[in-house]
């Protein structure tokens, strides 16, 4: 039992490039609470939620960008798009006059999915600086 969690913390601390949960989500092999979706991205409740709205916003392909350090000119649209759908996403959740979105990067930014995401927080006030 304790093996298993300790191999499940390593591998959510390393970016090795393998499978994650949110590929399961995009083919919806397993259900997720669906906010917004076009071609290009999906938008999905955090099951952790750490704010009134908690939306994650991942691009459907993740095209080696399982974090913002890997990203490359290839990824520039995808890239624009989920900032782009982050509106739509706060738009959608009634949040617009304020909202944060945090993408965390690698192990010392707690990052614990390796396919690139964008938080969209919101409905409460929020603190800065983050912890
Ligand atoms: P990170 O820590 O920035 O990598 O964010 C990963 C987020 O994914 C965390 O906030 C988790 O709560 C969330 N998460 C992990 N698995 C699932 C799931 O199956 N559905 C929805 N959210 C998830």
């Amino acid at each position: 039992h304790n093996e298993e969690a300790a191999a499940k913390a390593a591998a959510s601390v390393a970016d090795t490039g393998a499978p994650t949960i949110f590929d399961k989500i995009i083919a919806k092999e397993i259900p997720s609470d669906i906010v917004y979706e076009d071609e290009h991205v999906l938008a999905f409740r955090d099951i952790n939620p750490q704010a009134p709205v908690h939306v994650l916003l991942i691009p459907k392909l993740r095209d080696g960008l399982t974090m913002l350090s890997k990203a490359e000119p290839k990824h520039v649209e995808v890239l624009g798009q989920l900032l782009l759908a982050s509106k739509i996403v706060a738009e959608k959740e009634g949040i617009l006059e304020g909202y944060r979105v945090v993408i965390n990067n690698g192990a010392e930014a707690c990052q614990s999915v390796y396919h690139l995401h964008l938080h969209v927080l919101g409905g409460r006030q929020m603190k800065w600086p983050p912890g």
